[in-house]
């Protein structure tokens, strides 16, 4: 497993493996790798002949007051992770790499970035749009991996890919839990252990409105109250949105159908925790 830290380098190596016919898998990170990130390079590593994981702490995504300076770092740890994933490179640019100077082209979406994080984060999207972008023309063509558990990430990535004609396949792959439920996050490790016990209510709320709708409610405002009531019984955790919404265009419709899915922010301490679960909502008359 060997560290490439310049663009050029990154370039001129996964170039000379598809030139040799071999093809690219690439899981973008920002390090502080954990099981939910290993499980993309699991992924990638028997559909392709390399993998290559990028890790870069992107300020452009981060807004003022963020946890820009306070984001765990950690390139050792990363790298032992990513050789027993079975990664062949990692690509850790510095910031001036990314950045030699002030960007004046940015990458941003309507439509799927608007609701949700877009309307908590109104800079961010755009943000992990840019850097993915650039990503993708370093990287060259490749498939590419990405957790559901940034769900709203996922949709944005795959409609930027589709609208620029990116040369990239864009693989989603689910999420990876603690054993009590709790998504797992970089983010995990600002909890103080009050708060990590009480996390796990995103997980519980996001069951129960699936459970709802499996029993058959279809008004997506009860689902979201009922997800919002579970979250409220965490002294710990302010509620950012609770929300569920058609899977495709991220929108909340009238009466839940097809394809849906549960999102939820909630804000613990210096931690700001998402998680999300899908269902299908039979229409009526089918089987
Ligand atoms: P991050 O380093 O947090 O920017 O995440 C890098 C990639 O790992 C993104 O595609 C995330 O969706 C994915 N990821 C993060 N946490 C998990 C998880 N618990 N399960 C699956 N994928 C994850």
């Amino acid at each position: 497993m060997k560290i490439l830290t310049t663009i050029p380098e990154v370039r001129e190596t996964l170039n000379a493996h598809r030139a040799a016919g071999r093809t690219v898998g690439f899981v973008p990170t920002m390090g502080a790798l954990h099981a939910g990130h290993k499980s993309l390079m699991l992924a990638s590593v028997p559909e392709n002949d390399i993998t290559i994981v990028s890790i870069f702490v992107n300020p452009l995504q981060f807004a003022p007051g963020e946890d820009l300076e306070a984001y765990p770092r950690d390139l050792e740890t990363d790298a032992a992770l990513c050789t027993e994933a079975g990664a062949d490179y990692i690509f850790a640019p510095s910031v001036s790499e990314m950045y030699p100077e002030p960007i004046e082209t940015t990458v941003s979406l309507t439509g799927v970035s608007e609701p949700l994080d877009g309307q908590s984060r109104p800079t961010h999207f755009s943000g992990v749009a840019t850097v993915v972008t650039k990503l993708f023309s370093i990287i060259g063509s490749c498939s590419a991996y990405f957790g559901e558990k940034d769900f709203q990430q996922l949709a944005i990535i795959r409609k930027m890919s589709l609208d620029l004609s990116l040369d990239v396949r864009v693989v989603g792959c689910p999420i990876h839990r603690e054993t009590d439920g709790l998504a797992m996050s970089s983010r995990n490790i600002y909890l103080t252990p009050e708060e990590r016990a009480d996390s796990v209510v995103l997980n519980q709320a996001l069951a129960k409105g699936i459970a709802a709708i499996d029993a058959g409610e279809t008004d997506p405002a009860a689902v979201r109250d009922l997800m919002a009531a579970h979250i409220a019984t965490a002294d710990s955790g302010t509620l950012d949105y609770a929300e569920v919404v058609d899977a495709r265009t991220l929108l909340t419709p009238q009466v839940l159908s097809g394809e849906v899915r549960a999102l939820v922010a909630v804000q613990f301490g210096k931690a700001r925790l998402i998680d999300n679960m899908g269902t299908t909502v039979a229409v009526s008359g089918s089987a």
